[in-house]
């Protein structure tokens, strides 16, 4: 795998110069594609180390071509949508996005976004990791610095979303958070989130904590009033 390729999958060039500009001037190496089809095949030869995918593409969309990479390749996959129906779908449907991005947005922040998903991915780091084992929280260990949490003493596959929600409710053991609560400090950049943006991510994230310890369910739900993190529950 080369670690500074990154695919672009979009077919309105003006937003893909954009991305490839701000991605070159950081060290990496965009490669651009404008079909879904073309995408898969750079996906196979290239081995990219990420991919940033349009939607709304002119041959499949972009969730198809995301569903058929997944049959090959666990790349991180960063979707770009113009509509809030769409990121329902991303983060309703498990097809392994890893983030998404709403039109219009900040190339430099989506190269910054980039950055974090392949610290995540890669190699830990050599030097002694950052770990908070809070004792109001056991079983969770929140390595900040690396954007990682471990439960059960192992490593959650989480994504970007994901990461923040339990982060925040990690932080806040105990404390009952609203969903308005959640999207002010979790989606604080995505301000069209909707409550069951919230409501998929919490069941996404209960799956992958029972996927570790198929009897944990420390995220509690409180009717009408939002989510919380129930220490040893
Ligand atoms: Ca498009």
């Amino acid at each position: 795998m080369s670690d500074k390729t990154i695919l672009i999958v979009e077919d309105e060039q003006a937003i893909a110069d954009s991305i490839a500009f701000a991605l070159g001037k950081e060290g990496f190496a965009p490669h651009h594609v404008t079909l879904g089809e073309q995408a898969l095949a750079a996906a196979r030869d290239q081995a990219p180390a990420l991919v940033i995918l349009d939607v709304g593409l002119p041959d499949i969309s972009g969730l198809d071509v995301c569903r058929r990479l997944r049959q090959f390749s666990d790349v991180p996959v960063i979707f770009l949508t113009a509509r809030s129906d769409e990121i329902d779908r991303i983060v309703g449907l498990e097809i392994g996005a890893d983030d998404y991005v709403t039109k219009p947005f900040s190339p430099r922040e989506l190269v910054a976004r980039v950055r974090v998903i392949l610290r995540r991915a890669g190699p830990a780091p050599t030097a002694a990791p950052a770990t908070v084992a809070n004792p109001r929280t056991p079983g969770f260990e929140l390595r900040a610095a690396e954007a990682r949490i471990l439960f059960a003493g192992q490593l959650l596959e989480l994504t970007r979303y994901e990461y923040l929600l339990l982060k925040t409710l990690l932080e806040h053991p105990g404390h009952v958070l609203s969903r308005a609560q959640l999207m002010d400090r979790v989606w604080r950049d995505a301000p069209d989130t909707l409550d069951r943006t919230v409501d998929a991510h919490v069941k996404s994230l209960r799956a992958k904590l029972r996927g570790v310890d198929g009897s944990a369910d420390p995220i509690q739900t409180h009717r009408g009033m939002g989510y919380s993190l129930q220490p040893g529950a």
